[in-house]
């Protein structure tokens, strides 16, 4: 009652919507994938913050190099020489392919992007910025712009005449991506092709090209691009879909930049860096969320010809690159290879995908089941024949009986209809089993 009366009063409005608005939880411990409300209740935690607890809530290896760091050092600026920093920036650049070894530290995965967009405008030249629909790029004024739903923005109109919902040199992409109502494909599961998801690669990439065609300038910035979308709801690009698009923007003499912001660290599995299960190779990468377990920070690392123009600009960040979080970021970076973090996720994430895959054969409400390692998508819909989106208040209540039955899972989607699961990747396959009963007697109830 208490706390709720100081978010009325004394909290932004923004941190009101909270997410479980009928029965609030009140959170206040958290061990590996494990969370506890003050009434002592448990909850297997399958939404990580969002996407941001990688080796697992107050991981002990984790909590101790904190501890240690806490007792030596907690703040310098990057006006003095930090060893703390260097020797991070140093072991981050060895986890990325040549020629991305120059790293620049933030505070959050907005502030990185925000970053990327001044170095690609002054390492190029050109002003303006191509992102895809369904994206989700940060909250700072400038990040706003860049993301494309519009329940993430202001309706602000500039003297320019942007509204924050389309900044006139923000340009948006179709988003090539499997998605129950708006692709013209319906699913890449459904495109009918014997060998896989040819035909339905072809029109997202047909589609991609039109953009270009039609509403692109000739020369441009860069291009954002995440490589699984996720506030989008985990929405999975074709084959060949962004190194298509990498190479139409190198053509317009744009740079090319990875939003590593949820998929990096592993969470795709098969590889470190979501961009790898692209066969690309960016110009810049964008980090935050999983680089520090949770710690503030973030990331933007690039090749010595763009830092190089870069240079030309003042640039300054007091908390960037702190101590503390060099050395939380440090220890995360460790614990993923000492605890087999990404494999686990791998092995996890293919064994819930598959168990899911045979929900949605099984339930006419789950239109599809997308996504990679621990970063997945169950779209919700009223049934299979329209693939309207299920409601909010669908997707509330199914939603609100899961975290009743011990489950926290997330919600993404541009109509909010899908279901996002991307826990600390630290979980099991006893964990999923636990999920899997729960998710089926809350949408077993709905349907009821
Ligand atoms: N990029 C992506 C892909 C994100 O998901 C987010 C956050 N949801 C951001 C950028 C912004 O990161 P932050 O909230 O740390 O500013």
């Amino acid at each position: 009652e208490r706390i709720m009366e100081i978010r009325r009063k004394n909290c932004s409005p923004m941190t009101m919507k909270i997410t479980y608005y009928k029965k609030p939880v009140f959170l206040h411990q958290g061990y590996m994938q494990w969370l506890w409300d003050f009434d002592g209740n448990r909850y297997l935690d399958l939404f990580a913050g969002v996407a941001t607890v990688s080796v697992g809530h107050c991981h002990p290896k984790v909590a101790a190099a904190l501890q240690r760091q806490l007792k030596k050092l907690w703040h310098t600026t990057n006006i003095y020489v930090n060893p703390t920093l260097h020797e991070y920036s140093e072991k981050l650049a060895s986890h990325l392919p040549d020629p991305l070894k120059v790293v620049y530290l933030t505070n959050s995965g907005s502030e990185a992007n925000d970053l990327a967009m001044l170095m690609a405008r002054l390492h190029t030249g050109n002003f303006d910025l191509l992102t895809l629909r369904g994206s989700y790029h940060g909250g700072t004024q400038q990040t706003m712009g860049l993301t494309s739903n519009s329940s993430y923005k202001y309706p602000i109109a500039t003297s320019s005449g942007c509204t924050n919902t389309m900044c006139p040199d923000v340009f948006r992409g179709p988003w090539g991506g499997s998605h129950c109502r708006d692709s013209p494909v319906q699913t890449t599961r459904q495109c009918g092709c014997a060998q896989g998801h040819c035909m339905a690669n072809d029109q997202y990439i047909g589609q991609l090209k039109e953009t270009f065609a039609t509403s692109v300038p000739s020369r441009i910035a860069g291009f954002f691009g995440e490589p699984i979308q996720g506030m989008g709801g985990a929405v999975q690009y074709p084959k060949n879909y962004l190194k298509e698009a990498y190479q139409l923007v190198r053509e317009r003499g744009g740079v090319c930049i990875a939003d590593e912001v949820q998929t990096g660290f592993g969470r795709t599995g098969s590889h470190f860096w979501g961009f790898q299960g692209h066969d690309v190779l960016p110009d810049m990468v964008t980090m935050a969320k999983g680089i520090g377990d949770g710690f503030p920070m973030g990331a933007v690392v690039t090749t010595p010809e763009i830092a190089a123009s870069f240079a030309k600009a003042y640039h300054f960040n007091t908390f960037g690159g702190g101590p503390l979080a060099c050395a939380v970021a440090s220890s995360v970076l460790d614990t993923i290879k000492e605890d087999g973090t990404q494999q686990n996720s791998h092995n996890v994430g293919t064994y819930l995908m598959t168990e899911l895959a045979k929900l949605r054969d099984t339930y006419e409400i789950i239109g599809d089941v997308r996504g990679k390692g621990l970063q997945i998508g169950v779209e919700m819909v009223t049934n299979k024949a329209s693939r309207d989106p299920l409601s909010p208040e669908a997707m509330s209540e199914i939603f609100e009986d899961i975290k009743d039955m011990g489950v926290l899972i997330g919600k993404g989607g541009v109509y909010g209809q899908a279901f996002r699961i991307q826990p600390p990747m630290c979980i099991t396959k006893e964990d999923v089993n636990f999920f899997l009963a729960v998710f089926k007697k809350a949408i077993q109830r709905y349907m009821d």
